[in-house]
């Protein structure tokens, strides 16, 4: 909602909001993400030039970070003209960004220009924020949408004896100010659109919205080049009631005090996958743990641990691994899934060949990085 919405309203992202994402974490989660687009600009050819696109960019910490990376490797990227393109529809978080990010030097866009603000990073790259990733220019971009899908709302389904009916939120007739679930007496316009005929699941949440938006980014991918990277929780089509509420890092009924908590559910990459229809492969879900893993974060820890003089930083590097690796935290939790187009996998001169796919250099994260 454009007024009662939370993240309109509140959108508490970090140690002080609601609830708390990897970037929020550690610096080494988006240096690692920074390593992955260079890795990939480098495998598609080095092309002259390329968007960087983020959906959802909340308090701007993850562009902050690949963008350090970008200026570190400034000498492999001089060549090639690169602009931020960042996908927001909350004012409060865009500012925090446009602060964030340009230090402040942010001007709103003439109505006529797609994009409601620009500025220029500290880096010197020029940023542009959009309400709809409708709006970014077309053009070889590379994506990155890190717990976005699972902020966009869902329809949740029930099977019964009588076929499928969607769970509405009702109010309860008893209790004043209440919200309730109940089901719907019959079919919806959602039960028949958004199910798959062969789903087996009892209980289904559908994000058509996610759904829409894996189209575009396919589409855009497919016509333009690039690729997208997202992450977030979630499940390759397997689980079935995860909708629920954070408000101060704590469990919240979804339905007290609408607009005042952060409402989320899974992310479900199979339904993702199947909205991509082909227009582009896929890659993943893999787990944060391996995807990090492969990408080198073990390194790259050790480097930081030996760079840092004090105990107070040693012991915060390692909890914030901690965090980002355990099975038990985020390492198992969280997935990582890629869209990429067909040519990256599989060379198009010699597609029917055993060895199509070895002539071309492997994903990052998704098998193990390669140092050279
Ligand atoms: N990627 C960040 C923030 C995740 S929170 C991180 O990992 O820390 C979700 C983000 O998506 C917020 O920035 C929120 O304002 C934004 N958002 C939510 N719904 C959106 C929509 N429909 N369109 C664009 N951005 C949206």
């Amino acid at each position: 909602s454009p007024s009662q919405g939370y993240y309109t309203r509140r959108g508490g992202v970090g140690e002080s909001g609601d609830f708390i994402t990897s970037p929020e974490i550690s610096q080494v989660f988006g240096e690692l993400i920074g390593i992955w687009y260079i890795s990939e600009w480098m495998a598609m050819g080095k092309p002259s030039t390329f968007q960087l696109v983020e959906l959802g960019p909340g308090r701007g910490t993850l562009t902050e970070d690949i963008l350090r990376v970008f200026k570190q490797l400034s000498s492999v990227l001089s060549k090639c003209d690169v602009s931020v393109h960042l996908v927001e529809v909350s004012p409060k978080l865009s500012e925090i960004q446009a602060v964030m990010l340009t230090g402040q030097k942010v001007q709103p866009s003439p109505e006529d220009e797609s994009a409601y603000m620009k500025g220029i990073s500290k880096t010197g790259i020029p940023i542009f924020w959009y309400r709809d990733i409708q709006d970014v220019p077309p053009g070889y971009s590379f994506y990155i949408a890190h717990e976005f899908f699972d902020a966009l709302p869902i329809h949740k389904f029930q099977r019964t004896e009588k076929g499928w009916r969607e769970v509405l939120v009702d109010i309860d007739p008893e209790v004043p100010d209440q919200l309730r679930f109940v089901l719907s007496p019959s079919r919806t316009p959602a039960t028949q659109n958004f199910i798959q005929p062969e789903e087996t699941r009892d209980h289904v949440e559908v994000c058509p919205e996610a759904g829409v938006i894996v189209q575009r980014l396919a589409s855009r991918i497919e016509k333009d080049g690039g690729a997208a990277l997202v992450a977030d929780y979630g499940h390759d089509g397997t689980k079935t009631d995860t909708f629920r509420g954070f408000q101060n890092h704590k469990l919240h009924d979804v339905l007290s005090a609408p607009g005042t908590a952060d409402l989320t559910a899974d992310v479900d990459f199979s339904y993702l996958r199947k909205m991509a229809q082909g227009k582009t492969a896929t890659l993943g879900p893999i787990k944060q743990r391996e995807f990090l893993k492969n990408m080198g974060i073990d390194l790259r820890l050790q480097v930081l641990l030996q760079n840092s003089g004090d105990t107070a930083t040693r012991e915060q590097l390692l909890h914030s691994y901690d965090m980002l690796m355990n099975p038990e935290k985020m390492g198992d939790r969280f997935n990582f899934f890629a869209l990429l187009p067909h040519h990256r996998l599989v060379h198009p001169d010699k597609k029917d060949t055993p060895d199509s796919k070895s002539l071309l250099p492997p994903v990052a994260g998704f098998h193990e990085l390669l140092l050279k």
